[in-house]
């Protein structure tokens, strides 16, 4: 297996950006495997299980879920795929969960490929939000919850983005127009490199 066979893209921005469809759509456009952990947590919410009890609580609250419990489930994810062709949306979020994902990558003789940022700017991303609320009834959409989310964001992940970008992996991306606009430049960014 080569270094090729291996592709990471991580997907990265603020709650309300549009990392979930964007995702979706990439995954598929290059044959990735989309892993997000956000809609994996809401898995085991669903699943009644242990895990999802104690999450639960937390997501409501806008918090984020520990470090450990985060790791293990994509490290558990990753072990099974190779080679490791993965879209990464809405991990890492913290320092933590970054440098576990280079180790654990590393072990499998892969790296991550590219950092996609999806930029748009606060107020737009409150108004998405409460219109997602509206539209899907998910529990963490209320407006303390967005406030709390959006300060985690800032305070806890926005600052990977620089620590992709001295890595030169970072290709920031405005998130602003229709799904098909946007999805034209996240492609447009990453079409530099592998394709
Ligand atoms: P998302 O769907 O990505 O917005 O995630 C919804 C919620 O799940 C977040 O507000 C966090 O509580 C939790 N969550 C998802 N991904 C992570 C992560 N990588 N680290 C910690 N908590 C996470």
């Amino acid at each position: 297996m080569t270094d090729r066979d291996h592709e990471v893209v991580l997907l990265m921005g603020p709650p309300g950006a549009g990392k979930g469809t964007q995702a979706n759509l990439l995954a598929s456009e290059r044959g990735l495997e989309q892993l997000s952990t956000g809609a994996m947590l809401r898995a085991h919410v669903q699943g009644g299980t242990e895990l999802g009890k104690r999450a639960k609580i937390i997501m409501d609250s806008g918090a984020l879920v520990s470090d450990d419990i985060i790791i293990d489930m994509v490290r558990a994810e990753l072990d099974r795929m190779r080679p490791i062709r993965v879209l990464l949306d809405g991990f890492p979020r913290t320092t933590v969960q970054a440098e576990a994902l280079d180790a654990l990558l590393a072990s499998f003789g892969a790296g991550i490929d590219s950092a996609i940022e999806l930029v748009v700017p606060e107020s737009e991303l409150v108004r998405r939000l409460l219109g997602r609320a509206a539209a899907e009834g998910r529990s963490d959409d209320n407006e303390d919850t967005i406030r709390t989310r959006m300060r985690v964001y800032l305070d806890q992940t926005r600052p990977l983005l620089d620590y992709y970008a001295v890595q030169g992996k970072l290709r920031s991306v405005d998130g602003i127009g229709t799904t098909g606009e946007v999805f034209d430049r996240v492609v447009g960014a990453l079409g530099a490199e592998r394709a």
